[in-house]
């Protein structure tokens, strides 16, 4: 038997409906905010993300599924949106239409990492972008947006984590600091952590290794060291927060795995999750549409996981259930051929109909199916009904039946949405 390859899963019927409900809220309250959606394609050059994410980083070094196509052309599954995003825009010359864009997707991204509970090698991802603004209010209100969009999911209890990284300027001080402070460590310090050593040891602060943690815990804060305006703009991306009743904690040590990030940096754990209890990342990063070929445009956004939205789902959810409201349920061919023609007509009036041509199966089973559909109603075309031209419509709730002329079918249904 072939089945799905590790770290890739089917997402069933049967748990479809959490997935719908999760979307259709990040649609519907990311457009109150003015964003639309942009779809980009699911590989790209591999260039992209080493320009984009920083060959230096975790996603680049170990995590990229990278193919050559039968031209030899090197092209990686999107391991993450920003990056694509960044190049559409630049390429489509978005910046030309309006100063600022707000852009979301939601998507499949493909990352080779050891499957465990919430953390699979094809995941989803939602997530929005702004170009063309570093005012500090695009922070605060994409920030109050995502917790909006949470809540509307019913989501509580989530814990939102806030840093300021720095600018260039100020990273390349903290970065003499951090190696200061590292030196003596650093023959205990991880494979991994070596490696980020030298390409970026902020990165250190990403390692999951307890040792390196509390080495990390005890290192300097980048906070301390914020250059004036990256101090100015953290000090009023809080303030607007304050302003809104917006709770949330500092911790200095947030750093974030990508090497694009710009001054604000968060993250939403929602406790609930165990080990892989990241929620959604996001920040700004206001060099990556410059350093991607594009004008010198800033940028902020934020991605959430799909699956661990999907799994924080509270059970009181009002979830669509995709559930007919008729089964036809109909005995010989006769019976068949009344049974297409009535279900053309209700589905014209909108109504979900389901018709399973079965001629043998008989009336009871096909009724048990109708339950096991949760049907609404159960239209049944028995021999009887044939015989007298009419039909019998059985309410499964509470199981009142009545049996009427096709002409009144309409009405029946009608008048029992009513009652
Ligand atoms: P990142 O792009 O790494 O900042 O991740 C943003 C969010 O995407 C995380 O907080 C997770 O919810 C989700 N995520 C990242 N990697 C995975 C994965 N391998 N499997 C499931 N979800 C993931």
């Amino acid at each position: 038997m072939i089945e799905a390859v590790k770290g890739a899963r089917d997402i069933l019927p049967e748990e479809i409906g959490r997935w719908q409900f999760v979307e259709a809220g990040a649609r519907a309250t990311f457009e109150l905010y003015g964003f639309h959606e942009i779809r980009t394609p699911i590989f790209e050059s591999t260039e992209l993300f080493l320009r984009g994410i920083g060959e230096g980083s975790d996603i680049v070094a170990k995590e990229m599924y990278t193919f050559a196509d039968r031209k030899g052309r090197s092209l990686t599954l999107r391991p993450e949106n920003t990056a694509p995003v960044a190049r559409a825009y630049i390429e489509h010359g978005m910046r030309r239409r309006s100063e600022v864009e707000r852009l979301y997707y939601i998507g499949p991204m493909f990352r080779y990492e050891r499957p465990q509970k919430g953390r699979m090698r094809q995941f989803h991802q939602t997530g929005v972008e702004v170009f063309g603004s570093d005012h500090p209010a695009v922070d605060a209100e994409t920030l109050e947006m995502l917790l909006a969009f949470l809540a509307r999911l019913g989501l509580k209890e989530l814990d939102l984590v806030l840093n300021s990284v720095g600018c260039p300027r100020c990273r390349s001080d903290y970065r003499a600091v951090l190696l200061r402070h590292l030196g003596p460590h650093e023959p205990v310090l991880c494979d991994d952590c070596h490696r980020r050593l030298q390409a970026n040891p902020l990165r250190c602060f990403d390692c999951k290794v307890p040792a390196d943690r509390e080495t990390m815990a005890a290192a300097p804060a980048i906070l301390d060291h914020l250059c004036a305006a990256c101090r100015e703009h953290f000090g009023r991306v809080r303030s607007y927060l304050d302003d809104f009743g917006i709770s949330y904690r500092v911790d200095g040590r947030l750093m974030r795995g990508l090497d694009y990030y710009r001054r604000t940096a968060f993250e939403v754990l929602a406790p609930g999750l165990g080990a892989q209890n990241a929620l959604l990342g996001g920040g700004r990063y206001d060099g990556l549409v410059e350093d991607l070929g594009g004008p010198p445009v800033p940028g902020f956004g934020f991605a959430v996981g799909l699956e661990r939205l999907v799994m924080s789902l509270p059970g009181s959810a009002v979830l669509p259930d995709g559930a007919p409201d008729v089964v036809m349920v109909a005995s010989g061919e006769a019976a068949i051929g009344r049974a297409l023609s009535l279900a053309r007509g209700l589905r014209r009036s909108g109504r979900r109909v389901v018709l399973d041509p079965l001629p043998g199966k008989s009336l009871k089973s096909q009724m048990r199916r109708a339950n096991d559909l949760k049907a609404r109603y159960a239209l049944i075309l028995g021999e009887r009904e044939v015989a007298q031209g009419l039909l019998t419509l059985k309410r499964l709730a509470d199981g009142i039946q009545v049996t009427i002329g096709e002409g009144d079918l309409e009405t029946t249904l009608a008048g029992a949405a009513r009652a």
